[in-house]
């Protein structure tokens, strides 16, 4: 639809989609008296609707990697959908995005997955992740093997096993969806949080003995994978503590755990490398990628597994009783591959390592003489501002107080974008977005920090 200013148009817009569309992640009996906010187009890191233009420091879902509105992308779709408007890839038939696209992704990947499964969402990766970690665990004589480790303040997915994954009861509650005996949780290694008077180092090695020990308790024999976000982004922006992942990924090993790495937020360069993993120095079996493969510019997602967990998958003459009509997508697979040409011309990713995300990171860290301000936490183009009511003790506001949200709103007020989670305002830009757009966020951010803490006084 193209923009308009109409206000009317934008009351029916408003009218029609309340009556017929029920929204994810949205609360419906709040919708009938606050309506939805109408997006009409997009550009660099500029969102605009209903008059106005606001600085999106969220990149949409934390995916728009490659920052909004580009005409050679738009040019890919259609010029694909020319080509080969939709075959499917069932039954040994492939394309050529398809096979260019797995091809592209073997080779970026870190250590040895080289084999790729396409899907739509993140939380399809994650879904055929946990069938395909059953199946190999069959196929090794393990039936056993059956209990996926996840931990406190994740979050994996939407769908029926995915949502049993994450880390936040209110997830499972509403829904009647059951954890136990399928799904344990461990501690999140959030140090800012738990870390007490530990050092960085000895927090990480409590919160991987944390991963040891519910092994042991429950038995290795039983446990089929450890899955994890590098950093736990949606929940917080939960960075983990130095040596965190190399010793989480040393216990998997020791226990013959597999370890499956949910790359959807990370992967395709949020923290300055291609895949967290090279951030943080560890090797998973399999991982999940997603959002920042398309710069959602098409659902398509990717479940990439490592040479000898394919090995044991493919070992047997079976057909892979598995797979959705639009895998590998002809369209989303083409543009996915214009979206990793533009970040590799563009140095989109070098860039973040070495110039906007230092400067980034040097920027937030200025909201740290805020009262209300607890830690500042970046990686790459990552980050949280945590709130808290003491900055000794770290206590935090009630969540029911909604500081968190009314930083945000006051933010909005001022046009900018960020996300409040809990006690903590989560931003993960655009790679493309410039330093003064950082100033802009940084400036009106803290002017609604100080709103918020006018209005606590
Ligand atoms: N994994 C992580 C780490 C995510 O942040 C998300 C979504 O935010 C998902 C999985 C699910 O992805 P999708 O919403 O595409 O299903």
């Amino acid at each position: 639809m193209a923009p308009t200013d109409d206000n009317n148009n934008i009351h029916m817009l408003q009218d029609i989609d309340r009556a017929h569309h029920l929204h994810p992640f949205t609360d419906p009996q709040a919708l009938k008296t606050a309506p939805p906010f109408v997006v009409e187009s997009a550009e660099g890191c500029m969102i605009q609707g209903q008059g106005m233009s606001l600085l999106d420091a969220m990149a949409g879902l934390g995916c728009v990697n490659i920052g909004y509105g580009r005409t050679e992308m738009a040019q890919t779709a259609a010029k694909a959908m020319e080509e080969l408007s939709f075959y499917h890839s069932f039954a040994a038939i492939t394309h050529p995005a398809a096979a260019k696209l797995a091809d592209k992704l073997a080779a970026l990947a870190p250590g040895n997955l080289n084999k790729v499964f396409f899907a739509n969402s993140g939380s399809e990766a994650n879904e055929t992740a946990l069938k395909l970690i059953q199946y190999y665990w069959l196929r090794k004589g393990k039936p056993n093997k059956t209990i996926i480790l996840s931990r406190d303040f994740s979050y994996h997915g939407s769908t029926l096993a995915t949502s049993a994954l994450n880390g936040l009861t209110a997830m499972h509650e509403p829904f009647g969806i059951k954890t136990k005996g399928h799904v344990e949780h461990v501690m999140s290694p959030f140090w800012y949080r738990f870390g007490g008077d530990m050092t960085e180092e000895a927090f990480a090695e409590h919160a991987a003995k944390a991963i040891e020990d519910k092994i042991l308790e429950i038995g290795p024999g039983r446990i089929a994978a450890f899955v994890g976000e590098p950093i736990q982004g949606t929940l917080g922006a939960i960075m983990p503590p130095k040596g965190y992942w190399p010793k989480v990924a040393e216990i998997c090993r020791k226990y013959d755990v597999l370890l499956l790495v949910d790359e959807v937020v990370t992967g395709m360069g949020r923290t300055g490398n291609w895949f967290a993993q090279e951030t943080y120095g560890f090797e998973a079996d399999l991982m999940s990628l997603a959002k920042g493969l398309s710069s959602g510019y098409q659902p398509i997602s990717a479940l990439m597994l490592s040479d000898s967990f394919a090995e044991v998958v493919e070992a047997e003459s079976a057909v892979l009783q598995h797979g959705f009509t639009t895998s590998g997508h002809p369209v989303a697979a083409a543009v996915a591959l214009k979206n990793i040409e533009i970040l590799e011309r563009e140095n989109l990713i070098g860039r973040i390592k070495s110039e906007i995300g230092p400067y980034f990171k040097q920027a937030l860290e200025t909201l740290l003489d805020h009262p209300l301000v607890g830690e500042v936490r970046v990686e790459g183009l990552i980050a949280a501002v945590e709130l808290t009511k003491n900055k000794v003790t770290r206590e935090q506001y009630p969540y029911e107080w909604g500081v968190c949200q009314h930083v945000a709103n006051a933010a909005l007020m001022q046009r900018l974008i960020v996300r409040p989670a809990g006690n903590v305002l989560v931003m993960c830009p655009p790679f493309t977005i410039s330093s003064s757009e950082i100033d802009q966020l940084v400036n009106g951010l803290s002017s609604a920090l100080d709103q918020t803490y006018a209005a606590l006084q």
